[in-house]
């Protein structure tokens, strides 16, 4: 495989590596390493990235991309990427939630596993030490307890026009701010009656350094801790305490985390000062998030259309989660191809749907079997069959499973399937008044039923209402595909089909685009009124034989359609469902 394509982040790591700059890192040795790192015994990773989900929610495709680069640049460089919970929050957090991002990024392909250690952490687990960073702040004068109403905090805070305001209790002595915070810790005083800060500038241009908030009080049960605290750290605060207890080297988070780097720095420049972390620091670096038409990629946003049953559940193949998309019937490697072509810059761009699409048909390809599927059947009758053959008569037919299978693998065996006295062909194979240009079946038009014989169209029968209901048509000996004679016969068009004898019967899920704009989520337009109400339409098709055997999460071509997928939930040998992974071209732009 060819190396994957340089960016800022390669160009940055190997000028780190360059320099030695994590060669301490690597062996230990200073003095805050033994007593807090998080890791265990320090192994000779090279880099360390980290890809920190809160457990809030199902991960999506915006996910997919901080993994891939994430576990791809640790890959790439002789490292180790951890997987962390950031489970800072505790209302919002759930064990289904950690439990589906770790089946999530496990099924990417990626692991957390190296140098013999399971590099998986709870920022939880670090509740103990950022309480003793805390008070360490505040006995460095560096924080302080504020007990003004959010009000009067967000009113002193200022905007970007005008500075901030000092709060009156910015100057309490530190014993004062100890006493207060111990109080705070031992559940002493209610949600809400005061936060922790930081004291730094109250004029910064960046209004992140405006004294930010580092501990707030909720009284709430956490899903690892329990009741345990009721003080709970600032994602602001615990996100750089993580990243250095873990000895993270490269910080990469998305561009909207931009203006805390300079909080980052200044709280782990005071923590390493005071021997509390190890040095060298992580640092942050900032990349621009994946924004992808016609998708919504918020948790929050996502949760509520799994709440209100708009969609089936998280992973309903029309979300853009890990599990919906696999359902959808993704591969793993599809989603990597396209992580890969979207690359990794500083600018905020919006990426086409329909790359992630392309990424799957060329995963898809050289993988997935062929198989015909009709699926708006129309009963063709071949009038002179039983003259030909004798009634009854099935005629074994065979095709490719892979046409164009790589060179370097076996052919699969072909498949079988058999032609009869009637078959199914699609409702729009066949027009009685052909408009310019129609190639298929019209009164005394020829064609070929794909992998079968050369028909000639006769007519066809029709309901009360002029619906059509049954087309005829007369065999041509002797012009079987495969044979001697395959040739003798022109056409224009060979149409696939499937037998009435040996068809089997399925429901098939036809998914489009769940928005019906571009950007649903972008300008303050709402995104529930956007909501395609054509985004799943359910046909009963007739597939043909060797579908009998396929498995739940088995994908397939179905000739002339697209790209289809055996569901992997309600999937049955006796109920069998397909659900539309891709169409065989890109249909967007329409
Ligand atoms: P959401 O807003 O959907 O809850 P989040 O960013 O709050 O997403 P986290 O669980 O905090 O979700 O995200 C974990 C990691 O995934 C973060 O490092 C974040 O930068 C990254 N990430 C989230 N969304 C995207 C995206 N659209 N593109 C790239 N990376 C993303
Ligand atoms: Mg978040
Ligand atoms: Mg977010």
């Amino acid at each position: 495989p060819s190396p994957p394509p340089s960016n800022f982040l390669r160009q940055i790591i190997e000028h780190d590596l360059a320099e030695g700059k994590f060669a301490q890192a690597r062996w230990g040795g200073s003095p805050g390493d033994a007593a807090h790192h998080a890791t265990g015994p320090l192994d000779p990773a090279r880099i360390r990235t980290r890809f920190p989900p809160e457990p809030n929610g199902y991960l999506h495709i915006g996910h997919a991309k901080s993994i891939c680069l994430n576990f791809g640049l640790a890959r790439d460089y002789g490292g180790v990427c951890h997987l962390r919970f950031d489970d800072t929050n505790p209302e919002k957090e759930d064990q289904e939630y950690v439990d589906g991002i770790i089946d999530a990024v496990r099924w990417l392909g990626f692991d957390w596993h190296a140098f013999g250690t399971e590099h998986l952490y709870y920022a939880s687990s670090y509740f103990d030490f950022m309480y003793r960073a805390a008070e360490y702040l505040i006995e460095q004068g560096l924080a302080y307890v504020d007990e003004q109403t959010p009000e009067e905090m967000r009113a002193r805070r200022g905007d970007f026009a005008t500075p901030g305001v000092d709060s009156p209790y910015r100057t309490r002595s530190v014993a004062e701010n100890l006493a207060r915070f111990r109080q705070m810790k031992e559940g002493e005083l209610p949600d809400g009656a005061a936060v922790l800060r930081a004291r730094i500038d109250m004029a910064s241009p960046n209004i992140n350094l405006r004294d930010p908030a580092l501990y707030r009080i909720k009284h709430a049960a956490h899903h690892a801790t329990g009741m345990r605290w009721c003080i709970y750290p600032m994602y602001t605060f615990a996100h750089p305490i993580e990243d250095a207890l873990e000895r993270i080297t490269h910080s990469i988070c998305t561009l909207e985390f931009e203006d805390q780097r300079p909080f980052y720095d200044w709280l782990l420049d005071h923590l390493a000062a005071g021997g509390l972390i190890a040095t060298p620091q992580p640092r942050q670096y900032e990349f621009a998030r994946l924004n992808l038409t016609y998708v919504v990629t918020s948790k929050r946003k996502l949760k509520h259309l799994v709440d209100t049953g708009i969609v089936q559940g998280w992973d309903d193949p029309r979300m853009p989660t890990i599990v919906g998309l696999r359902r959808r019937g993704y591969t793993p490697e599809a989603i990597q191809l396209f992580c890969e072509r979207i690359g990794v810059t500083k600018d905020y761009s919006w990426i086409e749907y329909s790359a992630l699409e392309g990424a799957l048909r060329d995963d898809l390809e050289h993988k997935a079997p062929r198989a015909m599927a009709v699926l708006e059947p129309l009963k063709l009758v071949l009038t002179n069959w039983d003259d030909l053959f004798g009634a009854g008569h099935l005629e074994p037919c065979e095709l490719p499973a892979l046409p164009h299978a790589p060179q370097d693998q076996p052919a699969p065996p072909p498949r079988r399937f058999t032609l009869g006295k009637e078959v199914w062909i699609e409702r729009d194979d066949f027009t009685e008044l052909p408009p310019k240009g129609y190639k298929r079946l019209f009164p005394s038009n020829r064609v070929r039923l794909k992998g079968g014989f050369v028909i000639e169209c006769t007519g066809c029968v029709k309901d009360a209402n002029g619906q059509v209901t049954e087309v005829h048509a007369s065999v041509l000996p002797d012009t079987k595909s495969g044979t001697p004679g395959a040739d003798s016969v022109k056409v224009k068009a060979a149409i696939t089909w499937v037998g009435v004898a040996d068809g089997i019967s399925a429901e098939v899920r036809l998914y489009d685009r769940l928005f019906t704009d571009a950007q649903p989520d972008a300008g303050g337009k709402d995104f529930l009124q956007l909501l395609n109400p054509q985004s799943l339409r359910v046909v009963q098709a007739i597939v043909e034989p060797s579908l009998a055997t396929a498995r739940p999460d088995d994908k397939f071509q179905f000739e002339r359609h697209g790209y289809f997928v055996a569901d992997r939930v309600e999937h049955t040998p006796q109920h069998p469902v397909f659900n539309l992974a891709v169409g065989l071209k890109d249909s967007w732009g329409k």
